[in-house]
């Protein structure tokens, strides 16, 4: 992990700086962060491809576009075929990683996904598998009646490798009540990635803003991982992106919200460089 800068970036001093600043001011600024923290001047990169192996799920957030309901004509899951057919064609171009995701299926239990993690780490050891979010995870011991715990040391155990942030939205119970109720809530996430940082599987957190949250909201996210990066040390990476509107309930409710802009975006990066001191790298 690295260490954290000598004087630690308050909740207040970043909204100040997000509210106040000139935007070239603090891409100054997070590029000097950036430099102290890499000194050596590399940026890396993974040739991944996502893959989304249900796109059937029972959370119903209202932000999302994705989803379908067992019984409609579009719901599938993806046969261990038409998995490996997928990764054939990110190995002939050469990629290394998959990023494996659903739907959070009602039925699927900790089976199925032991068999799915070993037949792909059988099948292509050169893969790196980084998949399955925390609420998936929640859920499949929910579902099993196991542990997180246990969920997380048995695929590690068949060869899953990181974990993705995905899920994290805003880590504020207001927000998450009103963008995906039924979706587990802030500290629920929190524990997910501690267990998993415990039995050493990495992952990253992300967030997802431009719904109904506030700055505040958004700064106490990154001090919420920021707290748990201090605790375990386990978060690779930082990413972040904005909610897309289009096809979704939410829009239907909150037909009135705002598109975020580049400003916006460009501001939260940079804030959140700074005030992240203990998380590596910023996606
Ligand atoms: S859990 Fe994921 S797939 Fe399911 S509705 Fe929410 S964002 Fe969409």
């Amino acid at each position: 992990m690295t260490a954290p800068q000598t004087k630690r970036m308050s909740v207040d001093e970043a909204i100040k700086l997000i509210e106040t600043a000139d935007l070239k001011t603090l891409g100054k600024m997070a590029l000097d962060r950036k430099k102290q923290m890499h000194p050596k001047g590399i940026t890396t990169f993974v040739v991944d491809r996502n893959i989304n192996y249900t796109n059937i799920c029972w959370v119903d957030c209202k932000f999302c576009a994705f989803y379908t309901h067992e019984k409609k004509e579009d719901a599938y899951i993806l046969s261990f075929e038409e998995i490996d057919q997928k990764i054939d064609e990110l190995l002939a171009i050469g990629g290394t990683q998959i990023l494996f995701q659903g739907g959070v299926h009602p039925k699927l239990e900790i089976e199925w996904y032991e068999d799915l993690v070993e037949h792909i780490s059988n099948k292509y050891p050169q893969v790196t598998i980084h998949g399955f979010s925390s609420i998936e995870i929640d859920y499949i011991a929910n579902r099993s009646k196991i542990s997180i715990r246990e969920v997380l040391s048995r695929l590690k155990a068949k060869g899953l490798s990181s974990i993705p942030g995905a899920g994290a939205e805003i880590l504020s119970d207001r927000v998450r009540d009103i963008i995906a109720p039924k979706k587990h809530d802030k500290d629920q996430w929190l524990e997910v990635h501690r267990q998993a940082h415990k039995l050493g599987i990495k992952s990253t957190a992300t967030m997802m803003y431009g719904t109904v949250e506030t700055i505040r909201e958004i700064v106490e996210h990154w001090d919420y991982v920021r707290k748990l990066q201090d605790e375990t040390g386990g978060f690779r990476a930082f990413i972040m992106w904005s909610y897309q509107s289009d096809y979704t309930q939410l829009k239907r409710e909150l037909p009135t919200l705002t598109k975020t802009t580049p400003n916006q975006y460009l501001r939260y990066l940079a804030v959140a460089r700074l005030f992240l001191d203990n998380v590596p790298n910023i996606q």
